[in-house]
């Protein structure tokens, strides 16, 4: 499995490329971004999905003409999954950048398996940053979306937003392999373990 990340808009967010021999995804294509259209593109003999951590602008902005261009669907957890629809949900209405109303065409529950080609990704439901943000475990790498990053939390300032739900939350986090690498939303990778030994706002 190849995992690229493309850093992505004015917030700097960490869009995700993974692909196999057999599957291709993209992680939160919240802005334009030419390279994410021609990874798509190029992958059209590949099962293809965007697959969305949560509901916030900066995540999901570019997902619905992404998939409009590239004939691929758009997965994201049943909680966030109003958001995108919802312009003050998905804050764009507060940062000044309104988007298009659109839907997902899968909406994923905590616990599930979803598969991909030959990838599969376990869905797990971590509130707090949103309240139905989620994170993928693939393999021995986890998609943290806002919820964790390396040495920070998500914001919890916003509709939605729970430190207390984000917290047990991340402790759910906590309880998975220590070797286990974390690409996050925003900002560099870690792995749980030093998130657990580290992380000044959450400790394991
Ligand atoms: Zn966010």
């Amino acid at each position: 499995m190849e995992i690229k990340a493309l850093v992505l808009g004015v917030l700097d967010v960490n869009c995700y490329l993974v692909s196999t021999e057999k599957a291709a995804v993209v992680i939160d294509p919240g802005f334009r971004s030419v390279e994410a259209l021609d990874f798509l593109k190029n992958a059209k003999d590949k099962e293809r999905l965007i697959l969305l951590t949560h509901g916030h602008f900066d995540h999901i902005g570019y997902a619905d003409e992404l998939a409009s261009l590239t004939d691929t669907k758009i997965a994201i957890g049943e909680f966030d999954a109003p958001a995108l629809s919802e312009n003050t949900v998905n804050l764009s209405a507060l940062f000044g950048a309104p988007l298009k109303p659109f839907c997902a065409d899968i909406i994923l529950a905590d616990g599930q398996m979803l598969n991909v080609g030959d990838i599969e990704f376990k869905v797990i439901h971590t509130p707090g940053h949103t309240v139905g943000g989620v994170c993928y475990l693939c393999g021995d790498t986890l998609f943290s979306g806002d919820t964790l990053f390396a040495g920070s939390i998500g914001r919890t300032d916003f509709p939605g937003g729970s430190f207390e739900a984000l917290k047990t939350s991340i402790k759910k986090l906590y309880t998975s392999n220590d070797d286990i690498t974390l690409l996050s939303g925003h900002g560099g990778s870690s792995t749980i373990l030093n998130e657990k030994r580290h992380n000044p706002f959450v400790r394991g």
